[in-house]
């Protein structure tokens, strides 16, 4: 149904146990076809905490807190509570869902999380680490599931930003939300350090999904604090309970660094070259140009990444480049989602047919690549003769990313840069 959910359902069933740190929402590949829509697992330290304390969640009118140390103790019947809560919870009817849980003591390497969000992690490889790891776990129907859990454990955050995901009265759950857009607005205004609010150009809610899920909506941002008066500050229908989660959103981590022709299916990227091809726009309004260097490969611009594709369409054979994004299989596509322009070439194009010297008139054009004729006198000139002028390039050398409305979990907004 929805991951996070789950987390408040895990946090107050194991209300006896302290909360170590915050729960976490760990973002996975976002090009693996079998994964659900967000590729989302979550991961909560549940122990005997001390140290300073910071509230990470209310449920059902109780505050709950994360501690910023703690040891782990050991939790009994800990598998048979967890399975009480994910059958109760979790539709195993959809073909792409394939829930799992994982109890672990210690945390696997860092290395799984890695592979897990940049590349395709194999089942028997998790299934070893468990094993190794004395695990506790449970992988339902085809126990892709596991790997995510799995990762989620193992990711140890260098970079990371948090979201407050505030959810529905239950009795709500599938009719459209009420959230009022004027106080998005206002909030993305007054709270710079929170990302991905509202499209301006397109008019867009983004805090809010598009699924019949639990959520009410969801602020992202570098700064706790302000998440928590951020969501304070929504006008919506009730908010039933909230959770606090420190994730991997907007930290670019999914990305890889690589030249062209190394580039396999599934991954996501960061390579540099020219453009090859003046972009063009294909059935569906999706643009489409080759980047080049030693190989070539496609890029797309696709039709809800919207004003971005203007940016795309402007772009010209030479130009340098590097682009951000994930690799569609077929054919090899690399989709924008972030674009370096580095030097833009000069455009010369010819402005109008050109004068004849003699007699000041405008001359004719003899045919297609043939040149010119002054009807006057006769005189001619060749096609390569024609005088060129520098074009004004409409655009400017910079980082550009997609609206809003069109961005990845996963993709770091330029307004994190600074
Ligand atoms: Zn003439």
């Amino acid at each position: 149904m929805c991951t996070t959910y789950l987390a408040s359902e895990l946090i107050t069933e194991f209300a006896e146990y302290d909360v170590i740190g915050y729960p976490r929402l760990v973002r996975l590949n976002p090009n693996i076809p079998w994964k659900t829509r967000g590729n989302g697992a979550i991961a909560v330290r549940l122990g005997k905490g001390n140290g300073k304390r910071f509230l990470i969640g209310n449920i059902e009118e109780k505050d709950y807190f994360g501690y910023l140390r703690g040891r782990s103790v050991a939790i009994p019947n800990v598998k048979k509570r967890i399975e009480r809560i994910m059958e109760e919870h979790a539709q195993f009817s959809d073909k792409n869902t394939n829930p799992a849980f994982v109890v672990m003591e210690k945390k696997p390497t860092p290395g799984l999380y890695w592979k897990a969000v940049r590349e395709v992690v194999n089942l028997k490889d998790v299934k070893n680490i468990l094993k190794m790891g004395n695990a506790s776990y449970k992988g339902y129907k085809n126990q892709r599931g596991l790997i995510g859990a799995t990762s989620a454990i193992s990711w140890h955050p260098r970079d990371r930003t948090y979201e407050v995901i505030v959810y529905r009265e239950k009795n709500r759950w599938g009719t459209k939300r009420r959230v009022d857009t004027h106080s998005v607005i206002e909030m993305d205004r007054k709270f710079p350090s929170t990302f991905n609010n509202y499209d301006m150009h397109n008019k867009v809610v983004a805090i809010t999904p598009n699924s019949p899920c639990p959520v009410l909506f969801g602020i992202r941002g570098d700064k706790p604090r302000d998440l928590l008066k951020a969501k304070d500050s929504i006008k919506s229908e009730k908010k039933d309970r909230w959770i606090l989660f420190e994730t991997n959103q907007g930290t670019d981590e999914h990305l890889h660094k690589k030249t062209l022709g190394k580039i396999s299916k599934y991954s996501s990227v960061v390579t540099s070259g020219m453009v090859g091809s003046k972009p063009r726009t294909i059935e569906g309004g999706h643009v489409i140009f080759k980047i080049k260097n030693r190989g070539t490969m496609d890029c797309a611009a696709y039709e809800p990444t919207k004003e971005f594709r203007t940016l795309i369409r402007s772009l010209e054979p030479g130009d340098l480049i590097t682009v951000y994004g994930g690799v569609r299989e077929y054919p090899l596509t690399i989709n924008i989602e972030k674009i370096q322009i580095k030097k833009l070439i000069d455009v010369y194009e010819k402005v109008g047919n050109p004068v004849c010297k003699k007699c000041k008139k405008r001359m004719k054009s003899i045919g297609r690549g043939a040149g010119y004729r002054c009807i006057k006198c006769g005189a001619k000139v060749k096609e390569e003769d024609v005088k060129l002028e520098k074009v004004k390039r409409d655009m400017k050398k910079g980082f550009y990313e997609v609206p809003v409305c069109a961005r990845r979990h996963l993709s770091k907004p330029l307004k994190r840069y600074s």
